[in-house]
């Protein structure tokens, strides 16, 4: 109930919207949380300083992550509370009777919706892709969750890890209630129909996910720039952060510019910029390792989602992300700002940088981004120079210098 309130503290109507200039924003530092729901959301924003200098633009980023921030690791928090308050509003989930949610994640929702689950009275069973960061599966585990893992399959495989959690979370619901595995086999709707005791979460249709960003991230944002902003930039798993940030900025200031960063082997970009969503992994023949060949974990799909949809128009510019840009700015940051964050905060930035550099922008402009999880989740891939050796992926800090410095 506290979260609730404070969540919608927080979630604005656009005629609320207008009073926000004047409105300083709420620091929590002097609140009693209620419990780790209760860290969620609310982040500070922080100005990326060697970018900033470098561009003359303030680089801008929600500092999703790190102590005190958003307890699970990363801003997906915001949107496993979401997809859980409004469960239980519809009355799917109702804890401490042995419910159970069940998801399809490679990382920070599962360690998410792990972690909520324990705080809220329910088990949690994620399946993943073998292939993940194995700190994500450490953390899934030491959260008490049940982890099936599963090998990297197309989504149109029955044996893909969201197509098995949605399974798992019908045969679970079907212990109770037989009829559920006879109805339609593939809705979220049989779910609710049946006194559901499992749960698929299902972030990649989920609209509470998008609701997390358009009534928290959106607005915070919003706010804390008072609304003096450019662009906003992110990269798009779910599209749930793109969607629902980009869509609130946007009804607020229409001319408010949304760009995707997408990570090489997306086929995100392709779709932006072309209209058309191929996989880029069958037209440049690369081994098929993960959802999307890259080392980038947690954007990137080459598949539409109900999300993404909603992000599509949204979007007025993409831009494509190489993994040694990826690598060389999450390097960068560590070097020049003491900032040690994941491969999708780094991939963000990259693009920050792109779309300054194409605009001309050089008058203290103003940017915002994401720094969705730390690098303490990319040990063994971003920040793991013998995994970067054996991928053949360098590590050349030249990259940023160069983007930074040309005209
Ligand atoms: N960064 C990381 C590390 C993530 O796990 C995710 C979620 N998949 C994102 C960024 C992207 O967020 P979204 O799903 O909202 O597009």
């Amino acid at each position: 109930q506290y979260f609730e309130r404070r969540r919608r503290r927080i979630a604005l109507s656009q005629s609320q919207a207008s009073e926000l200039e004047s409105r300083p924003i709420e620091l929590r530092s002097d609140e009693i949380l209620n419990g780790i729901v209760g860290i969620v959301g609310n982040t500070p924003l922080v100005r990326i300083q060697s970018l900033s200098d470098a561009l003359g633009v303030e680089i801008l980023a929600k500092a999703e992550a790190g102590l005190y921030l958003n307890p699970g690791g990363s801003v997906k928090d915001r949107v496993a509370v979401r997809m859980i308050d409004d469960a239980e509003r519809q009355g799917l989930l109702h804890p401490h009777t042995g419910s159970r949610i069940f998801e399809g994640t490679s990382g920070s929702t599962g360690i998410s919706l792990a972690m909520v689950a324990r705080a809220r009275g329910y088990a949690a069973t994620i399946i993943t892709p073998d292939d993940m960061a194995a700190e994500k599966l450490h953390a899934l585990r030491s959260l008490g969750a049940d982890v099936e893992q599963v090998r990297p399959a197309s989504i149109v495989d029955k044996k893909q890890f969201v197509n098995i959690a949605r399974q798992r979370a019908l045969e679970f619901s079907s212990a109770y209630s037989p009829s559920v595995l006879s109805s339609s086999e593939d809705s979220l709707a049989v779910l609710t129909d049946s006194a559901a005791r499992g749960f698929f979460a299902d972030q990649f249709e989920n609209k509470s996910n998008y609701d997390a960003h358009f009534d928290g991230t959106g607005p915070e944002l919003w706010r804390q720039t008072n609304g003096n902003v450019k662009a906003f930039v992110s990269g798009a798993g779910t599209g749930g952060t793109i969607a629902g940030v980009g869509r609130f900025l946007k009804s607020m200031k229409e001319d408010i510019m949304i760009c995707l960063a997408d990570p090489q082997g997306s086929g995100l970009y392709n779709k932006v910029k072309h209209g058309v969503m191929f996989d880029q992994r069958e037209k440049e023949g690369t081994k098929r390792r993960h959802q999307v060949d890259t080392v980038v974990e947690g954007i990137g799909i080459n598949r539409l989602t109900q999300n993404i949809e909603l992000a599509l128009p949204l979007i007025d510019d993409a831009f494509r992300v190489t993994d040694p840009e990826v690598v060389a700015m999450a390097r960068y940051l560590v070097k020049h700002d003491g900032l040690f964050v994941g491969s999708s905060s780094a991939c963000n930035l990259v693009a920050c940088v792109r779309l300054v550099k194409k605009m001309g922008w050089r008058g203290g402009e103003r940017i915002v981004t994401v720094l969705c999880d730390s690098g303490a989740r990319h040990y063994s891939k971003v920040s793991n120079d013998d995994y970067l050796r054996a991928e053949e992926i360098p590590i050349d800090l030249s990259l940023i210098e160069e983007m930074l410095s040309v005209d």
